[in-house]
């Protein structure tokens, strides 16, 4: 999202989509971003046309444009459909973008701007009506579900996050009004994956009562027909990798001092037979004092993504272990591979084996020795030798797992009773937005935040989720 002195902004996602011709008329996917807060509303084109009439009355000069009614011809024709959507992108993008028309009360109603309930309609709320949806079968939480627990128990403020699963959204629960991080997944998508054994790692993760300083804490977990909710602590130091791209690298001690807590995490989640292997740059977030804690690891990601190497970059690269690639067994050494590239990163500012070509890449992890970049002392690339090692059966920790890393001399300055009790002070204190925790003062058009509205073809999917047609059908 571009940022452009408090004046509204748009983009234009295009798509080629075909309807099915069964159905009776076409809904429209507006996505509006205000600040940092996105949500969607569906429209079809009589809605649009209702906007418009209603505008063009008030504010005869703007000479607004919308695309015209079609008296003859095939509505669902996909280059119909395609150029209808284009004019009304253009249309909603020409609004947002004039101040006046931003802060109109028809325009925001159409938007649903006014309503911070606006994220519930869309991704966070309870669909109870959908018990037919093959989706809304029961799933075992576990000892963590609470059974009591539902969705409106809580004002869902912003999108936080967004993974492979699912979205992290802010929220403050209204009992006490207290801040937690809550993921929403959908039952639906882990099903359609066939990865509800994964839930059931969580769950097993769950049983295990985890609990550990670096390790995002789980409160509760609950359900709805068709979503699973997970209220975790909200951790707001924002990602790790956010701030070494801001430095590029880390100097060796500030790195040991977050490797020494990620190692202690990794140890613990071990010593309870539980293989984390997705650590990655973007579930490592930083807390307010500037400790680490690792999200996401209930959910082990067996068998997808990360052998798939269709999806594996789409997003955050992720760090993989040649025995991943291979898609051979793993066990707990891979999370040590993980570190040592997470420790190479941080020293040299670009992930071991990198190649902006991806198959390059993967060629160099299976084949190509380590290559140092620039200086490093001898203990942190004695450490990355053996972390890096390709042959897991040889690499350090393979032995005597976490207790090989710990004695390892690039960590002889961390006394490690005091770094799992917090007692050594981080090297760097995020700067913790006041906004995230006050998000009741969130700012709308009318002062600096931005909107960002764009026109989609519905998903067939999100047809009736959040969107109740209305009764005329007389703009088809
Ligand atoms: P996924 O399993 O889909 O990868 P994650 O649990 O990694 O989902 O969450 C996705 C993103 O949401 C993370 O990368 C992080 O930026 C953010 N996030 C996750 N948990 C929290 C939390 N407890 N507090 C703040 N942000 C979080
Ligand atoms: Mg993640």
């Amino acid at each position: 999202m571009e940022e452009q002195s408090g004046l509204p902004n748009v983009s234009i996602p295009c798509h080629n989509e075909q309807r099915d011709k069964k159905k009776r008329y076409t809904v429209y996917k507006v996505i509006v971003n205000v600040g940092q807060q996105e949500w969607f509303v569906f429209r079809r084109y009589a809605e649009f046309d209702k906007l418009y009439n209603t505008l063009k009355k008030q504010f005869p000069s703007l000479n607004l444009k919308i695309p015209a009614k079609r008296i003859f011809g095939d509505n669902f024709e996909p280059e119909f459909i395609k150029q209808r959507r284009a004019g009304l992108h253009e249309f909603i993008k020409g609004i947002v973008s004039i101040p006046e028309l931003c802060n109109n009360p028809d325009v925001r109603s159409f938007l649903l701007m006014d309503k911070k309930q606006n994220l519930q309609n869309s991704d966070a709320s309870e669909d109870e009506d959908d018990k037919s949806n093959s989706s809304s079968r029961n799933i075992n939480l576990g000892p963590s579900g609470n059974p009591h627990a539902k969705p409106t128990d809580f004002d869902f403020l912003k999108v936080v996050g967004k993974g492979s699963f699912g979205k992290v959204f802010l929220a403050k629960r209204k009992l006490d009004a207290k801040y937690y991080a809550i993921k929403v997944l959908q039952k639906k998508v882990i099903l359609n994956r066939k990865e509800q054994k994964h839930i059931m790692a969580e769950r097993n993760v769950l049983l295990k009562n985890v609990k550990h300083p670096f390790l995002v804490g789980l409160h509760y977990s609950f359900q709805t027909a068709d979503k699973l909710y997970f209220v975790l602590d909200f951790v707001n130091g924002g990602e790790l990798f956010f701030h070494l791209q801001k430095e590029r690298t880390f100097v060796e001690p500030r790195a040991r001092f977050y490797i020494a807590e990620m190692a202690s995490a990794l140890g613990y989640l071990h010593s309870l037979n539980i293989v984390y292997r997705d650590l990655k740059p973007e579930n490592i977030l930083l807390d307010h004092e500037g400790h680490i804690i690792l999200t996401d690891f209930g959910l082990c990601k067996e068998g997808i993504s990360q052998t798939d190497t269709t999806s594996t970059f789409c997003g955050t690269p992720e760090y993989l272990a040649p025995e991943v690639l291979r898609k051979q067994p793993y066990d707990n050494t891979v999370d040590w591979w993980c570190l040592g590239s997470v420790l190479y990163e941080m020293l040299f500012g670009l992930p071991p084996f990198y190649s902006r070509d991806t198959h390059e890449m993967y060629d160099n992890i299976l084949h190509k020795p380590l290559v140092i970049r620039s200086s490093a002392s001898n203990a942190a690339w004695s450490l990355l030798l053996g972390l890096l090692e390709k042959d897991g059966a040889l690499r350090l920790g393979a032995r005597d797992d976490f207790n090989e890393i710990k004695t390892h001399t690039f960590f002889s300055p961390i006394n490690w009773n005091d770094l799992e009790q917090k007692k050594i002070p981080p090297p760097f204190t995020p700067n913790v937005f006041t906004e995230e925790l006050v998000p009741n003062s969130v700012c709308w058009t009318q002062d600096h935040s931005i909107v960002n509205a764009s026109v989609m073809e519905a998903d067939d999917a999100f047809v009736g989720f959040s969107y109740a047609p209305p009764s005329d059908d007389s703009f088809l």
